[in-house]
């Protein structure tokens, strides 16, 4: 089904009236485009809590650093459009930097120390960048369900707590990565991986998996597991930014294990970040 594309906030809040007249349930997947068979899995658990899905596509300028890959992220949005019409069809947001922060704009939503850990240490200011923008998308179309990925955990975990914390009543759903073949966990980021980056970097993956292996079943104290990874992902040529053990819901550091855990890791493949996550349950 041909979906419907609005570019601002007039627009969409016409769509979302009608909606809201025919009492719709809406669910939201928030994206910044160049869509994945991971990004298809959210919009697919969308379908199933809701009468109507929104897809919003919006590339946020305030989550990336300032020597980070904004310019070069990948923008398709006529082949995005495209895969939501076979996935069914959807209300596709993409508005302009200017419908989402115009002229003034200086409000700016923060989770604390929960975006100052892991990837907030490497990318300072970039969970208030994604707290800020979902905040306004929820917000602003007041969804029933918003669905995010596992493969970016601590984003969800801190979209989980400022909806909480901000009253803003929504069901958060979070749905498990969508892997390639090999391991590695799809993202719009792959595409910039050489070939001999690609063939590596199922690898993060592998680690993980060994890592929690070696943890849960061959009892070795978690830092020298991690200590490991770190040394293993190293040779074979990332730039580990971190390898760690957390408690699930509050991403809380953990010394000894006990379920339920998060192993999260990020690393540099040449001028590619990665990141990835496995459940210790
Ligand atoms: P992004 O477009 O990268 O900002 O991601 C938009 C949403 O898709 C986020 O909720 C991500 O966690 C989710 N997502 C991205 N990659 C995957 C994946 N491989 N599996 C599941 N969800 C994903």
């Amino acid at each position: 089904m041909q979906s419907t594309v609005v570019r601002d906030m007039d627009s969409l809040q016409k769509q979302l009236l009608a909606l809201a007249k025919q009492n719709k349930r809406v669910a939201l997947v928030p994206t910044m485009g160049a869509l994945h068979a991971g990004h298809m899995a959210l919009v697919a658990e969308a379908q199933k809590h809701a009468d109507a899905v929104i897809v919003s596509i919006f590339v946020n300028p305030m989550q990336f650093g300032q020597n980070e890959d904004f310019d070069k992220y990948p923008r398709m949005l006529e082949a995005d459009v495209k895969k939501i019409d076979e996935a069914g069809g959807a209300l596709v947001y993409a508005p302009s930097a200017e419908d989402i922060y115009p002229p003034g704009f200086i409000t700016t939503v923060s989770v604390g120390e929960l975006g100052n850990i892991l990837c907030g240490a490497s990318r300072p200011g970039h969970f208030d960048g994604v707290a800020t923008v979902v905040t306004k998308l929820l917000v602003r179309m007041l969804p029933h369900v918003a669905v995010f990925g596992e493969k970016d955990y601590q984003q969800l975990c801190v979209i989980r707590r400022l909806a909480y914390d901000l009253d803003i009543p929504v069901e958060i759903v979070g749905l498990p990565t969508v892997r390639e073949a090999d391991g590695l966990a799809m993202s719009s980021r792959n595409a910039y991986l050489s070939p001999e980056e690609r063939k590596l970097a199922p690898k993060l993956h592998f680690s993980l998996v060994q890592t929690a292996g070696r943890i849960v079943h061959g009892n070795t104290p978690v830092s020298e597991a991690l200590k490991d990874g770190i040394a293993l992902l190293t040779t074979l040529g990332f730039k580990v930014d971190y390898l760690e053990l957390r408690e699930a819901g509050t991403l809380r550091a953990m010394d000894t294990f006990d379920a339920p855990a998060r192993l999260l890791c990020a690393g540099w493949l040449g001028k590619t970040r990665l990141i990835d996550n496995i459940s210790m349950e």
